[in-house]
């Protein structure tokens, strides 16, 4: 396999493989979940890596895996780099662990080629970032951030109704002690997030690198269309109150909207409920999701006020009643453009092809981004495939994401 030099793809290929053991459903994909038995064997596995690369090696009061290779002055702020160890249900062996294991590539490679650098290099492995198991995400981010998750992790239950808290509890962990992981964002010089992309930009435009410059904000909102059941063949249309004629208009609309703006918005009913699902009864009830991603706030403006003009209009040419309820507003975030223009630089110099793309995708990093200078660097997905067993990224491809990391982090 081919290596970019001082990252060797082989070693990244035998510790992501070595990872993808640490799994509840083999033969069906990837799935660790947080606070399992295959989370923990994956945490111990990550420390004795760590360790073995020379870092100094904790788990913190939340459960992500820390590791820190001491600088010259380690007082100087220090650069980080990271990403996720959990995965969604039978998902894959990239999606955030391509992060974790490059991170700690580079911190190998600068110990072998006697490199020590001013600042500190810390290597982190975030717990929960995906949030499948107990519907919430970001865990372990937001715990190194400090944000309140007391009364999250006492009502965010699993399906077995086992709550975070209790999860934490399972694992010897004290869940009244999680504002120990806050990290002091004062000594922190910038966080890099390497990730496969998850979607087909990359891919299909046949890049090497992505360069994320901005990570897109979306909303989400539940819209409960109320008509009357009626019989279909007796009841006229001037006659009838019909729910789904009423949100299907509005739905066409979304997408014909999010197309028109032309600047990457996306627009998705992707839940639908009709009652009573009856092909001769005019429909009494019609739920459906719309949501919108772009990384213009504008555009996210624009949909919400259209959404509801759409929705007033519609329900009034077919004489329906509609509740509309915001379940989610994640505000676009716009990454380092000084750590994006180093990345370019370092892309350029090694040959390789690249582009600066926004992440459609939500990541630890667009958290982290509040705090101290972030960026993002993806690898190519193949056939954009992600969240699936299907999941694949070339090791080499990884390589050559790592080795503009390695650039970043050696130029800081
Ligand atoms: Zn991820």
């Amino acid at each position: 396999m081919k290596s970019y030099f001082p990252i060797n793809a082989d070693r990244i290929r035998e510790d992501l493989e070595a990872l993808a053991r640490f799994n509840s459903t083999p033969g069906e994909g990837v799935t660790r979940l947080p606070f399992t038995k295959e989370a923990r064997e994956a945490c111990e596995f990550l420390k004795e890596r760590f360790r073995a690369a020379g870092l100094e090696t904790r788990e913190d009061a939340i459960g992500n895996i820390i590791g820190v290779l001491p600088g010259k002055d380690r007082e100087l702020p220090a650069a980080a780099m990271g990403s996720h160890y959990d995965t969604v249900y039978n998902g894959g062996m990239f999606d955030g662990q391509a992060g974790v294991i490059s991170a700690l590539e580079i911190a190998r490679c600068l110990r072998e080629q006697g490199i020590k650098l001013e600042r500190d290099f810390v290597v982190i492995a975030f717990n929960d970032e995906e949030g499948v198991r107990f519907h919430r995400s970001y865990l372990g981010s937001y715990g190194i951030l400090g944000r309140d998750q007391q009364q999250a992790i006492r009502d965010y239950k699993d399906r077995d109704g086992i709550s975070i808290r209790e999860a934490m509890m399972s694992w010897d962990m004290d869940p009244d002690r999680i504002s120990e992981a806050v990290w002091d964002w004062k000594k922190v010089r910038a966080f890099i997030e390497l990730h496969i992309e998850q979607g087909p930009v990359l891919d299909s435009e046949g890049l090497e690198v992505g360069i994320v410059q901005s990570v897109v904000g979306f909303r989400r909102y539940m819209v409960t269309v109320h008509g009357r059941a009626d019989h279909s063949g007796t009841t006229p249309m001037d006659l009838r109150s019909d729910a789904v004629d009423t949100a299907s208009r509005v739905i066409a609309w979304m997408g014909d909207f999010a197309r028109s703006l032309n600047d990457g918005t996306v627009a998705t009913a992707g839940y639908l409920r009709v009652e009573p699902c009856v092909e001769n009864i005019v429909p009494s009830s019609c739920e459906f999701s719309a949501e919108v991603r772009s990384e213009h706030r504008e555009s996210l403006d624009a949909f919400t006020e259209g959404l509801k003009k759409m929705l007033r209009e519609s329900a009034e040419l077919c004489k329906t009643g509609f509740e509309i309820v915001e379940k989610m507003d994640i505000p676009p975030v716009k990454l380092s453009r000084e750590l994006c223009d180093r990345l370019e630089e370092s892309c350029r110099s090694r040959g390789f092809s690249h582009k600066r793309m926004h992440s459609g995708a939500g990541h630890d990093a667009q958290e982290i981004a509040s705090a101290c200078e972030t960026v993002m660097i993806f690898a190519p997905s193949r056939d954009g495939r992600s969240h699936c067993r299907e999941e694949w990224t070339d090791f080499e491809d990884i390589a050559k994401a790592a080795a503009a990391a390695y650039d970043l982090v050696t130029g800081l």
